[in-house]
């Protein structure tokens, strides 16, 4: 054996390192093994020697042992080489990367049970009315002391006390319980001749264990999830794993609820509201193969899968799928890379496909697969433009005649309304009518954004917040503060006051930011306890009520501005999902589009329902700006909380710039938020050729500077975000 393990460890300050192994150890590539660093003892994975060059050549006789091996599956081969090309195209340290893959700590080691708490039904001889309380709220139910003391709304001491008094007592649960395994045959649907052909294809192509990209290309409420669970039936008939990405977590509720119809079980759940113990679980079923169906957000990606056999990305044109910080990476894209290093075919379904996406079809690289209706009697809603400059609300008001008198027929009709505005909160800016007095963030370049519910001014860039003020600061005026602008809270006033008898509901990242308050909200519309929803882009997606008839855009021209290159397509993705909300069921659906611009091509391709050439033309353009898909973009985006040192360190790295032939360097300027969190932001923004290997030019040009250890220097290759 041999007995020199070069080990990843999980501190991206590092380069790997090597390590002796002793005699006895079984040490292989793909290994988590614990290893000793100065004081301390990292975890780590052995990596092939030849694969991850090492800059501190160590003779053999000075090596330090590593101190121990998990007793863990080793990651194999597919994800260490995805990890290594992950680090490799984002420029990111690879111990970054395998962060994502380790990212339950717990699960590595820790104990197998944990102390949860019950009733014994005893009662204690000192029954205050707290402990009565306590036990009644409590009844049945177990979990640990921090979880029944919230059950009860009690503090932690008194729970303790009933334990102590014998009413409560601990029992070991074992966190390693096995998963019930989904049933491929659990309720199979009744297909329709398209949705027959297309799931086919897909289960050929699961059952070949071959690399296949599919883009799964259907207007929204064709069946395109009835469709890939074929492929999921088939993937479990075949002992493979199958991971299905969703963009948002306050989507999977409604998604597990669903699976659960189909395969009999849910499936194993992976996102950032996990309590420590069903991390632990959920990772190591992954790691062990026991976990047959996963569903995640972008994180889950990075999961060590046993036998990975399929991979779904649904609502794949979503840009939250883009990680914006750390490891600057796109889940859709790491999605095809990993499907081609574990040989599986890799489905993107969606409604409104990426021109990225669509790029890689007409390249002929991915396979579409297209469902040309909605199922059964639904059909799509008719799509209508409310011109505002023609048909303008009241003064102070948002809602156009046209528009109230819509939702007014639904409401008769016993029907639900959508009004989809995206913008949080009441008031995207308050100012002073005296002296004009704007009220901005202390740390970022933002305005504050009034949220009435919540009784405050908020950052949405920093989370910075502060109470509604009483007077002006600048000024002192009193009662002289007016909201300016429409949020969806304001919106939401608006309709009450309209509609007194309606129920509305506001649907924000504020108000469903679990997966337990999402499961709320459906539960609510399916009960018809909702007349009216507002909500955020957070609604836009995914969710299906059959007796939601309309659909009202409030303001079609908000995506629009920012010019940044996506505005477009994004606008257009955005109110086509937001208007495949309406009429999925029986019930004709109907749409209404609030602009300022009717003529402008988005609308236009909305109105008419010609996607194609809106597309055509988007894909033009970008064509002709050299823009993605067809050239490629890096930002460098240099911050520190000294505006003098990001700005030497930008001109230091704008002045340095190579001359490569195909590649242009704009900037140094200020970053549009040119304040965030309280640093100071530069950008560079790198244009190249597509066939250019645009990060091995930016891997030489800024290895060989040097910056103050203040400066932060970020590339964001393929960036989704200008500001
Ligand atoms: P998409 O993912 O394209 O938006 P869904 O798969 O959510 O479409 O389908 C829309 C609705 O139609 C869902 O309620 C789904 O259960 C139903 N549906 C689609 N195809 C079938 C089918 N073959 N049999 C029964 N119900 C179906
Ligand atoms: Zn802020």
């Amino acid at each position: 054996m041999n007995p020199r393990a070069r080990v990843l460890l999980l501190n991206p300050a590092l380069g790997p390192l090597d390590y002796r192994v002793d005699p006895g150890q079984d040490v292989r590539p793909g290994s988590i093994v614990l290893a000793p660093l100065g004081p301390r003892q990292w975890t780590g994975v052995v990596w092939e020697a030849d694969r991850m060059p090492s800059d501190a050549e160590v003779g053999d006789n000075r090596l330090r042992p590593l101190a121990g091996v998990y007793d863990l599956p080793p990651l194999g081969e597919p994800l260490r080489r995805l990890i290594e090309w992950t680090a490799n195209y984002y420029l990111a340290p690879p111990a970054a990367v395998l962060r994502m893959a380790l990212s339950s700590a717990s699960a590595l080691d820790g104990a197998r049970t944990v102390t949860e708490y019950r009733a014994t039904g005893r009662v204690p001889d000192r029954l205050t009315p707290q402990r009565e309380q306590a036990l009644e709220r409590i009844g049945e139910r177990q979990g640990l002391v921090r979880e029944l003391a919230a059950i009860a709304d009690v503090s932690d001491a008194v729970i303790r006390g009933l334990v102590k008094a014998g009413a409560i007592e601990a029992v070991e649960v074992s966190v390693d319980d096995p998963f019930l395994d989904p049933d491929p045959d659990h309720a199979r649907p009744d297909l329709s001749a398209d949705q027959a052909a297309v799931a086919g294809r897909l289960v050929e192509a699961v059952r070949a264990h071959a690399f296949q990209p599919f883009l799964l290309d259907g207007v929204t409420g064709s069946g395109k999830t009835e469709v890939y669970f074929e492929a999921v039936a088939e993937a479990i008939r075949q002992g493979r794993q199958t991971l299905v990405l969703l963009p948002e977590i306050a989507l999977t509720e409604p998604f597990l609820k669903r699976f659960a119809a189909r395969f009999g079980h849910a499936p194993i759940a992976w996102h950032s509201d996990l309590r420590q113990s069903q991390r632990r679980r959920a990772w190591r079923a992954i790691a062990t193969g026991e976990a047959k169906v996963v569903v995640g957000a972008r994180s889950a990606l990075f999961l060590p899968y046993a036998k990975l056999g399929l991979i779904v990305v649904d609502e794949a044109h979503e840009t939250s799928f883009k990680q914006e910080d750390g490891v600057m990476y796109h889940a859709r894209d790491v999605a095809v890379m990993r499907g081609g290093f574990e040989s599986c075919p890799v489905v993107l379904a969606s409604a409104t496909p990426a021109i990225e996406t669509r790029q890689q079809v007409a390249l002929g690289r991915y396979e579409e697969l297209k469902l040309p209706g909605r199922y059964g009697v639904a059909q799509m809603p008719d799509i209508n433009e409310v011109d505002l400059l023609r048909d303008p609300p009241p003064r102070g008001r948002w809602l156009a005649p046209t528009l109230v008198k819509a939702i007014e027929e639904t409401l008769e009709r016993k029907e639900q309304a959508l009004l989809f505005l995206n913008r949080r909160g009441y008031a995207p800016l308050t100012l002073c009518r005296t002296c004009g007095h704007r009220f901005q963030c202390p740390n970022c370049t933002a305005w504050m954004v009034e949220h009435r519910l919540m009784a405050r001014l908020a950052c949405h860039h920093c989370g910075h917040v502060m109470p509604p003020p009483a007077f002006c600061p600048e000024c002192k005026a009193e009662d002289s503060l007016v909201a300016c602008g429409p949020g969806v809270e304001r919106i939401a006033d608006e309709a009450s006051a309209l509609f007194p008898d309606a129920k509305t509901a506001v649907v924000t990242s504020d108000t469903l930011w679990s997966p337990a308050k999402a499961a709320e909200f459906v539960g609510r519309m399916e009960a018809g306890d909702i007349d009216i929803v507002i909500g955020t882009q957070l609604i836009t997606k995914g969710y299906h009520f059959p007796n939601l008839t309309l659909v009202g855009v409030v303001d079609a021209d908000l995506g629009l501005a920012g010019g940044d290159l996506r505005a477009a397509e994004r606008s257009f993705q955005q109110i086509a999902q937001v208007a495949g909300r309406a009429g999925r069921g029986a019930k004709p659906g109907h749409v209404y589009i609030q602009t300022r611009e009717p003529s402008a091509p988005v609308i236009r391709a909305l109105v008419s329902g010609d996607a194609e050439s809106f597309y055509a033309a988007e894909t033009e353009s970008r064509r002709a700006a050299n823009a993605p898909p067809f050239g490629r973009y890096a930002a460098i985006i240099i911050s520190s909380e000294k505006l003098e040192e990001a700005v030497e360190t930008a001109r230091l790295i704008g002045r340095t710039a190579p001359q490569v032939d195909g590649m242009h360097v704009f900037g140094p300027a200020p970053a549009p938020l040119a304040m965030l969190r309280g640093r100071h932001r530069q950008r560079l923004l790198v244009h190249a050729r597509r066939a250019l290997d645009v990060q091995d030019v930016i891997r030489q040009w800024l290895g060989a500077l040097e910056w103050p250890r203040g400066v932060r220097v970020a590339v964001d290759v393929d960036p989704y975000s200008f500001v």
